[in-house]
Parts: structure tokens; C-alpha cells; sequence
């Protein structure tokens, strides 16, 4: 695998080296490089659901955690 932080179409943990299923999806905005409403994803374990948020969190970044499940049947329930 030569691109560990690809999240697109895929359902495995974003975090780096770590090759588990995803059960999160950490929804983010970098207000320097996005519009207000535009949502970046992260997939998230369970072990690194909490790092993930974390480093999200400290920059001002995170807007949401939701379930991948959840996550899901939001995007395609329309
Ligand atoms: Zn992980």
C-alpha cells in the first residue's frame, strides 16, 4: 500500500500504519483551505477514534464524530 492517508472509497482506519476497520467517521473543516461548509472525513477505529479527534480537535477542526453506520445511511438516505 503506497497511500496510507487515502480515505476515499474506503472503509480503514485513517490513521497512520493502522489497517482496521473503520466504525467512525471524524468530519472536519480547515477553515484556511475550505469554505464553512465544506466536510472533510477521516474514518476512525475504535482504538483511534480518540487520537484522530484529538489532533483534529486541538487545531480547531473537528465539527463531528458520527458512527460509520450512521455516517452512511445519512449520505445515502436521500
Ligand atoms: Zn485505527
Amino acid at each position: 500500500m503506497n497511500s496510507p492517508n487515502s480515505t476515499e472509497n474506503l472503509t480503514i482506519c485513517s490513521a497512520k500504519g493502522c489497517r482496521a476497520d473503520a466504525v467512525w467517521v471524524l468530519a472536519w473543516n480547515n477553515p484556511k483551505l475550505h469554505t464553512p461548509d465544506r466536510r472533510k472525513t477521516w474514518l476512525a477505529c475504535e482504538e483511534h477514534r480518540e487520537h484522530l479527534s484529538q489532533f483534529l480537535g486541538v487545531r480547531g477542526f473537528l465539527k463531528d464524530v458520527v458512527a460509520l453506520e450512521e455516517w452512511e445511511a445519512s449520505a445515502s438516505g436521500r
